[in-house]
C-alpha cells in the first residue's frame, strides 16, 4: 500500500524530563466552565451545563513559538485554560475511574476570533472559523500526573506584556476534570493522545501584534507566546 502523497506529520508535545513526545489525537474544548466567564459573555451559569467543541490537532503552538495574528479578524482573544492529556481512551468512562486515563497536564490558550465567533452565534452557525483556525491552540509542554498529581486547585493566570489579564483558581471550575472526561466519553470515544482544554476564567480580552502572552498554572506549567 502506498499513499498518493506523504501524510501530514503527527503533531506532538514535549514532556517534562522525557525524550519521548506526546502524539496528539484530538483537541476537545469545554465552553463556559467558570461562572465569572459565563457571566462576562452574557450567560447565566446556573441555567446551562458546559458544552464541547473541537480544534484540529495541528493547530498547536508550543512554548517559545509565535502566534501569527489570524486573517479576517480584528478581535482576537486569549483564553487561558488547564489542559488535560489522556494516555488511555474509552467510552462511557465513569467519573470515579476518569483520572486513571490522564497522562498529565499543561497550560494552554484557547485563542478565539471573537468577532467571527459572535457573528456565528448570532446566525446560528458553527464556531470553527472563530475557534478552530491555524495556530489557535498554544500549549505548554506536558507535566506527568505521576510527578505532579492531579491539580484541582491553584492559581491560573495570563499576563499580556506583564499586565495581569486573567487570574482565578482551578477550584472555580464548574465541571471538574473527572466529570468532564466522563461526560465527553459519553459523546465521543476518547483515545490516547486526546487533549482537553477545560475552559477559561473571566478576563478574556484582545491581543495585538507584538503582544507577549504568559500563561501559567501555579506549580504546574507555564507558557510564553508572542503574537506576530
Ligand atoms: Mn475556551
Amino acid at each position: 500500500m502506498s499513499y498518493l502523497f506523504s501524510p501530514s506529520e503527527v503533531t506532538s508535545l514535549a514532556i517534562e524530563n522525557s525524550q519521548a513526545r506526546f502524539p496528539i489525537h484530538r483537541i476537545y474544548c469545554v465552553g463556559r466552565n467558570y461562572a465569572d466567564h459565563a457571566r462576562e459573555m452574557g450567560h447565566n451559569p446556573d441555567q446551562e451545563p458546559p458544552f464541547f467543541f473541537l480544534k484540529p490537532a495541528d493547530v498547536i503552538v508550543t512554548h517559545g513559538e509565535s502566534f501569527p495574528y489570524p486573517s479576517q479578524s480584528r478581535e482576537v482573544h486569549h483564553e487561558v485554560e488547564l489542559v488535560v492529556a489522556l494516555h488511555r481512551g474509552g467510552k462511557e468512562i465513569a467519573t470515579a475511574d476518569a483520572l486513571q486515563h490522564i497522562f498529565g497536564y499543561a497550560v494552554g490558550i484557547d485563542m478565539t476570533r471573537r468577532d467571527l465567533q459572535n457573528a456565528a452565534k448570532e446566525q446560528g452557525r458553527p464556531w470553527e472559523s472563530g475557534k478552530s483556525f491555524d495556530y489557535s491552540a498554544p500549549c505548554s509542554k506536558l507535566y506527568p500526573a505521576e510527578r505532579i498529581g492531579h491539580p484541582s486547585s491553584g492559581r491560573i493566570s495570563l499576563t499580556v506584556n506583564g499586565e495581569v489579564r486573567q487570574q482565578a483558581d482551578l477550584n472555580q471550575m464548574i465541571w471538574k476534570v473527572a466529570q468532564i472526561i466522563a461526560e465527553l466519553s459519553s459523546l465521543f470515544e476518547l483515545k490516547a493522545g486526546d487533549l482537553i482544554y477545560t475552559g477559561t476564567p473571566a478576563g478574556v480580552g484582545p491581543v495585538e501584534k507584538g503582544d507577549r502572552m504568559v500563561a501559567a498554572i501555579e506549580d504546574v506549567a507555564s507558557l510564553e507566546v508572542v503574537c506576530e
